[in-house]
C-alpha cells in the first residue's frame, strides 16, 4: 500500500464509557481515540499516526451535554465547537471561550470537530505537518521517525506550537479537565494539563479520555474578547491567539486575565497582581501588555511569517482586548 493512503485500523464504537474503558484497559497503547477527526484523519494521512484501534467517543452519552452544575458549568468533551460557539447562555457567560471555538477552521469542521479534540490537539510545526514523502525529503524531524530538530538544530527538545484555539480561554478561566480512565478519574486544572514540550505535550496518559470541561461559574461575570491571526480567514490554525478577560465593578477593575495560544509548545496565562488593578488602567496597560508579550517565545515553527512579526501580534493583540474592555480610547 502507498504512503498516500490512509493506513488500515480498526474502529472501535463502544455503545457507552465503560464500553470505550473496557477496551482501553487491554490496547491503551495501540489505540488514538477519535473524536471528530477534523485533526486526527488527517495526521494519520501524512503517517504521523499509525495506531491498530481508533476508538470512536463522539457519540458516548457521557461525554456529551451542556449544563449549569452546583459551582461549575460543564461541557460534555465531545460537543462540537459549533455547539459550544451557538449556545447562548455560554456565549453569555463566556464570551472568550466562544469567540475562539467560532474562530476555528470553517463551519463545517467545526460541525464535526469536538471541545475536547481541540484542547487535545497535537503541536503544530512546518517540519511535522507534511506529508510522509515531504518529511522522509528532509530526514524527518526529531517529533517523528528522525533525531534533529530543524526548527532548534542543536538541542534535543520539540518546539512545536501547540495550537488549539479555545485553550487560550479555558487557562484564563481557570477550567478543569475530567480525565478517566479504567482504574479511576481525576480532575485536573488545564493550568496544569500542558507542558512545554510539542512532542509530550500533556498529561494524558493513553488510557485516560477525556470526559468534560468544567468552568467555575464564578468566571461568569468577566467580560471576554479572543483576538486570532491566521493566514487564511476562512479557515486557518491561528500563528497567535490571544483570550482576554476582564472584571470590573462600576469605574473599579477588580481581575484582569490574559490567555495565550499558539505562540509556544504550551497555552500561556498571565494573571494580573491584584496590586496593580489599585492604580487607574492607563497606569499598568502597557506593563500587563509587556508582560504577556514576555511570556510568548515563537520559534521558526510556521515560515508563512516571523517569529518577530508573531510577538509584535501578541502586544497588538493583548493591548486591543484591555483597552476595548476597559473602555480606554484605542490610539494610544
Ligand atoms: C483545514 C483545517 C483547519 C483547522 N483550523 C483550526 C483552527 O483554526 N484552530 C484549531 O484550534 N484547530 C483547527 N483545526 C483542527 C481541528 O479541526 C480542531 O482542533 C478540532 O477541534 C479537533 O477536534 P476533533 O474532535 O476533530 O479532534 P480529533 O481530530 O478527533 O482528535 C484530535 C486529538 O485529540 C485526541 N482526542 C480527541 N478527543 C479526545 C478525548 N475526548 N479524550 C482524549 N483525547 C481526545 C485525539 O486522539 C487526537 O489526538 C483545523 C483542522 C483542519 C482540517
Ligand atoms: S520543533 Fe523541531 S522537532 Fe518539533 S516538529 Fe518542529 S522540527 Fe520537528
Amino acid at each position: 500500500m502507498g504512503v498516500w493512503y490512509m493506513p488500515p485500523f480498526e474502529l472501535v464504537q463502544p455503545r457507552d464509557l465503560d464500553g470505550a474503558l473496557k477496551h482501553l484497559a487491554d490496547w491503551a497503547t495501540d489505540t488514538k481515540i477519535l473524536a471528530g477527526g477534523t485533526d486526527l484523519l488527517p495526521s494519520m494521512r501524512q503517517r504521523l499516526f499509525e495506531p491498530r484501534y481508533l476508538l470512536a467517543v463522539g457519540r458516548l452519552p457521557e461525554l456529551r451535554g451542556i449544563a449549569w452544575e452546583d459551582d461549575w458549568v460543564r461541557i460534555g468533551a465531545a460537543e462540537t465547537l459549533n455547539a459550544v460557539a451557538e449556545h447562548p447562555q455560554l456565549c453569555q457567560a463566556f464570551p472568550a471561550l466562544t469567540e475562539a471555538a467560532a474562530s476555528v477552521a470553517a463551519y463545517n469542521i467545526r460541525n464535526m470537530g469536538t471541545l475536547g479534540g481541540n484542547v487535545c490537539l497535537d503541536t503544530r510545526c512546518h517540519w511535522y505537518n507534511q506529508s510522509y514523502f515531504w518529511r522522509k525529503g528532509i530526514g524527518f524531524c526529531l517529533k517523528k521517525d528522525g533525531s534533529v530538530c530543524h526548527v532548534a538544530p542543536g538541542g534535543r527538545q520539540c518546539w512545536a506550537a501547540y495550537s488549539g484555539d479555545t485553550a487560550a480561554a479555558l487557562v484564563a478561566l481557570e477550567a478543569q479537565l475530567r480525565l478517566v480512565a479504567p482504574t479511576g478519574e481525576r480532575l485536573v486544572p488545564v493550568r496544569e494539563f500542558f507542558l512545554n514540550d510539542g512532542q509530550r505535550r500533556f498529561v494524558l496518559r493513553p488510557d485516560e479520555i477525556l470526559t468534560e470541561v468544567r468552568i467555575p461559574q464564578w468566571m461568569a461575570g468577566y467580560q471576554g474578547r479572543y483576538f486570532k491571526y491566521r493566514i487564511r480567514q476562512a479557515v486557518d490554525y491561528p500563528l497567535v491567539g490571544v483570550a482576554v478577560l476582564v472584571r470590573t465593578s462600576g469605574p473599579r477593575v477588580l481581575d484582569v486575565r490574559v490567555g495565550l495560544t499558539a505562540v509556544n509548545p504550551m497555552p500561556r496565562y498571565f494573571d494580573v497582581p491584584s496590586e496593580w488593578l489599585e492604580d487607574p488602567p492607563e497606569a499598568w496597560v502597557e506593563r500587563v501588555v509587556e508582560a504577556v508579550v514576555r511570556l510568548a517565545r515563537p520559534l521558526k515553527t510556521s515560515l508563512l511569517v516571523s517569529p518577530a512579526y508573531r510577538q509584535h501580534l501578541v502586544r497588538v493583540f493583548t493591548r486591543r482586548g484591555l483597552r476595548s474592555l476597559l473602555a480606554l480610547p484605542t490610539a494610544a
